[in-house]
């Protein structure tokens, strides 16, 4: 951390900061040049509130030069991480495709679902059994018996299962179906939950909160990379603005943004993203583009009749017209898919 001092502040006052920092522990090294004077703040300065500095007499201005996360960032660990999940890399030259209903809402449809998505290329099945849904009456997910449709559905098809876990205590029962533990966007900053996923048995797929900066998306997968979970995955799924056409924003300069600051894997989610179905695939094919490791998109055998984000769900005929064109995409990044 770097702060800088009024010119003309009395020495006192220079005085006085140094000794603030000293209080918390830090060593301080003083510069004095011409008209300026500036303090280097040597140790880890991430928990400290830089306000606190900012509004010291005397003080210009505090700012960091290293980022307050630390096991999440490229400057701690420089190459990609690439997870090994079963016989899939996440991660790696592979974009991953993950695919499958907003909600689990029968063993017939997940089997469906899964039949198709497995069948052009899909390595994930997705599907809710536990829903975070804005109205308390709206359908609240399967529960266990949603669980163990995915969990065969994926066996039968070779594909991995996510879903989403919404609370610390699930996260038991959910390791017990699923490969990878999806976080909601609405349950980003659930410290309390997120931090116990730091001991969870499972990869994290950590959804950005909708209104949550990139910096803070990143505290919070350092919440579960300190907690002793190293496998965290990144979704980029949109966020709240001001445009009132999409249902969310899809961020799609946060994906080489995170790719630069972090060495996790970064996914996209075009479906909640958007909103809207005929926005879904233009938003998958800019996410690869701009450098995703993969895509998380909702398919539905009949969107028209889902309990659950129908009109944001691809129909089959779509996800195999969409998985096409991904592939030119990816080879001409370098990629394979
Ligand atoms: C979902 O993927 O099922 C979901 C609810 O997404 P989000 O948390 O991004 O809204
Ligand atoms: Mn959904």
């Amino acid at each position: 951390m770097v702060i800088t001092i009024e010119p003309e502040t009395p020495e006192q006052q220079i005085e006085a900061v140094i000794k603030k920092l000293n209080e918390m522990g830090f060593d301080v090294h003083r510069s004095t040049g011409v008209n300026r004077t500036v303090l280097g703040v040597i140790g880890n300065t991430a928990a400290i509130d830089i306000r606190d500095l900012k509004i010291m007499p005397g003080v210009a201005d505090a700012y960091r030069i290293t980022e307050p996360y630390k096991l999440a960032s490229r400057s701690y660990h420089h190459e990609n991480t690439v997870l090994q999940i079963k016989d899939i890399e996440i991660g790696g030259e592979e974009i991953i495709i993950i695919a499958g209903p907003c909600s689990v809402e029968s063993r017939e449809q997940t089997m469906e679902i899964a039949e198709q998505v497995s069948a052009k290329g899909a390595r994930a099945l997705r599907g809710g059994a536990f829903k975070p849904r804005t109205s308390p009456y709206a359908f609240q997910g399967l529960g266990e018996e949603g669980l163990k449709y995915l969990r065969e559905a994926a066996d039968k098809f070779g594909m991995l299962v996510i879903t989403e876990v919404m609370d610390k205590d699930q996260i038991e029962l959910v390791s017990e179906y699923a490969d990878i533990l999806q976080v909601g966007a609405r349950n980003m900053q659930n410290f309390t939950f997120i931090r116990e996923l730091g001991k969870a048995k499972r990869p994290v797929f950590l959804k950005r909160g909708m209104s949550a900066t990139i910096q803070e998306w990143l505290m919070a997968a350092e919440y579960v990379l300190s907690g002793g979970n190293h496998n965290v995955i990144l979704c980029e799924r949109g966020i709240r603005t001001f445009e009132t056409y999409t249902r969310n924003t899809l961020d799609i300069s946060a994906i080489p943004v995170v790719k630069k600051l972090s060495h996790l894997p970064v996914f996209a989610d075009p479906s909640h993203g958007t909103g809207i179905r005929d926005k879904v695939i233009p938003m998958a094919r800019a996410s690869i583009a701009a450098g995703a490791d993969g895509i998380m998109v909702e398919v539905h055998n009949d969107p028209d009749h889902a309990q659950s984000d129908g009109a944001q769900s691809l129909y089959p005929e779509q996800f195999a017209e969409l998985m096409v064109q991904l592939k030119t995409i990816a080879g001409v990044i370098g990629r394979k898919l």
